[in-house]
This record gives structure tokens, sequence and C-alpha cells, in this order.
């Protein structure tokens, strides 16, 4: 099995919080990990050191084997990383089809003559997460789980290597939820690797190859979704009981 992503006791320290507090892992190809842990013990943060948007205060990153953790942000687009964020980020002026062509273009070679019509990634990307027929709608339009969707089409339309999901179905029902854990396993299939985070535990038992449990910027234990939900720490820690 090969690992896309290793990290090696990572911290972000911000003054003397310890959102991320030294933290070992890797992600193996073709799988989808996930992270479970209570609001607040950094798991926001490890995506943003992943994704280099926030400092490293100390530890390693590697990409398909090469270092990363030096790297600007600005090339991480094109290293093959995307990301979802905790909060909706679509530009409200622009249909679905414009905000997922603008992940398309931070990717895209920038001299590249437009054609007429969608760039034939933007109307696979639509076409995989169900929004061909919302393509010409203003955000505005769509409910919020279906916003959710578009942004997750704007990540994949870079044909990334791994896709970093931050929550992105908090605030969902459970239909819709569904809809975008069978999305996720999809995608899977598919042979997109994917780290997820979500504090819906049946939602994580049902979508994910393997679990990481984070607590206070620390990894509780890993292993197999079922293992780590029933493990004494995780239950402790996350489910308060
Ligand atoms: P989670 O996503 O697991 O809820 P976060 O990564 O958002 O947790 O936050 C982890 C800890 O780091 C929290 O105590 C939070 O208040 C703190 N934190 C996060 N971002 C910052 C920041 N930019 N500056 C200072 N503290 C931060
Ligand atoms: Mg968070």
């Amino acid at each position: 099995m090969t690992n896309v992503l290793e990290a090696s006791d990572v911290a972000v320290h911000y003054g003397g919080v310890r959102a991320v507090d030294g933290i070992s892992f890797a992600l193996e190809e073709g799988r989808i990990s996930g992270i479970i842990g209570p609001n607040g013990s950094g798991k926001s943060t490890l995506v943003a050191a992943l994704t280099r948007l926030t400092h490293l205060t100390r530890g390693e990153l590697s990409f398909a084997g090469a270092r990363y953790e030096s790297v600007r942000p600005a090339s991480i687009a094109s290293m093959g990383v995307a990301r979802t964020f905790q909060t909706v980020r679509l530009l409200p002026d622009l249909t679905v089809a414009a905000n997922v062509q603008l992940g398309h273009d931070a990717r895209a070679r920038r001299d590249r003559p437009r054609g007429r019509g969608l760039p034939a990634p933007v109307s696979q990307a639509l076409d995989r997460t169900g929004l061909a027929e919302m393509a010409h709608v203003l955000p505005s339009e769509l409910s919020y789980g279906t916003q959710r969707r578009v942004e997750i089409a704007r990540a994949i339309v870079m044909a990334p290597k791994l896709l970093l999901l931050d929550e992105p179905t908090a605030g969902m029902n459970q239909s819709e939820r569904r809809d975008i854990s069978a999305l996720l396993r999809q995608l899977r299939d598919e042979g997109l690797t994917q780290l997820l985070i979500e504090h819906d535990v049946q939602m994580m038992l049902d979508t994910c190859d393997h679990l990481f449990a984070m607590a206070q910027g620390r990894l509780l234990t890993e292993g197999r979704p079922a293992d780590v939900v029933a493990d004494a720490r995780v239950q402790e820690a996350y489910l308060g009981k």
C-alpha cells in the first residue's frame, strides 16, 4: 500500500494554545480516512497545516514521497491537494458552473484558449456531483446541502490526488448526509484518496475505511472505524461516556 501523505511530529501552536501538538500519521492511497474529535481538538488546524494555510511550529510533511512543509500555499493545488472549508465559500454572483470553473482555472494553464461552453473537466465535475441540471443557477437558489455539493465539485474539478473535507455535511439533514456519504464513496471507488472530518459518528462508520481520533491536539488512536469508535479513550474524550 502506498501512502499519499505522511506527517511526522506536526505541531501548530498559537501563542500558548497547542492547537496541534505533535501528530504523526499517514494517509493511504485510495481510501477515505476520517478524523473524529471534540470541538477544539485541532482537526481544522491540522487540515490548515496540511494545506500550508497555517504555520508549522515543528514537523515534516510529505506528499507523494516529496517533502513539502516549506512550499507556498499557492503550490498546494498544483501538487494535487484540494480541500473544502468548514463554512460554505461560494461566490454569490457567479453561477454554479462558474464557481466550479474557478477551481478548474486555479489548476489550468492561464494561456489556454477559451472555447465556447464549459471545459470538459467542469462538465464532468458537475455530472459526478449530480449538479449538471443546476449548472446555470446562482448558489442562493440552492439548498444548503446542494451548495456544499458545489464546493465538492469545485474541489474535484482540479483532478486532485487527495481531497480534504472539513465537515462537508455540517448543517445537513440525514438524507443529505447519506447522499454526500454515497458521493464520497463513489469518488473513492474511482480512486480519489480523501481525508474527511465529521462529527456524525454513524456517517463516519458508514463512510471511512480508516479512522483517526484526536483530542487536545493529539492523536488518541487510529484503526478500523468500528474499533476506534468503540475504544474506551475515544468514548470518554469524544462521546462523553
Ligand atoms: P476543531 O476543528 O477540532 O474544532 P480547531 O483546529 O478549530 O479545532 O481549534 C483547535 C484549537 O486551536 C482551539 O482551541 C482553537 O481555539 C485554537 N485556534 C484555532 N485557530 C486559531 C488561531 N488562528 N489563533 C489562535 N487559536 C486558534
Ligand atoms: Mg473544525
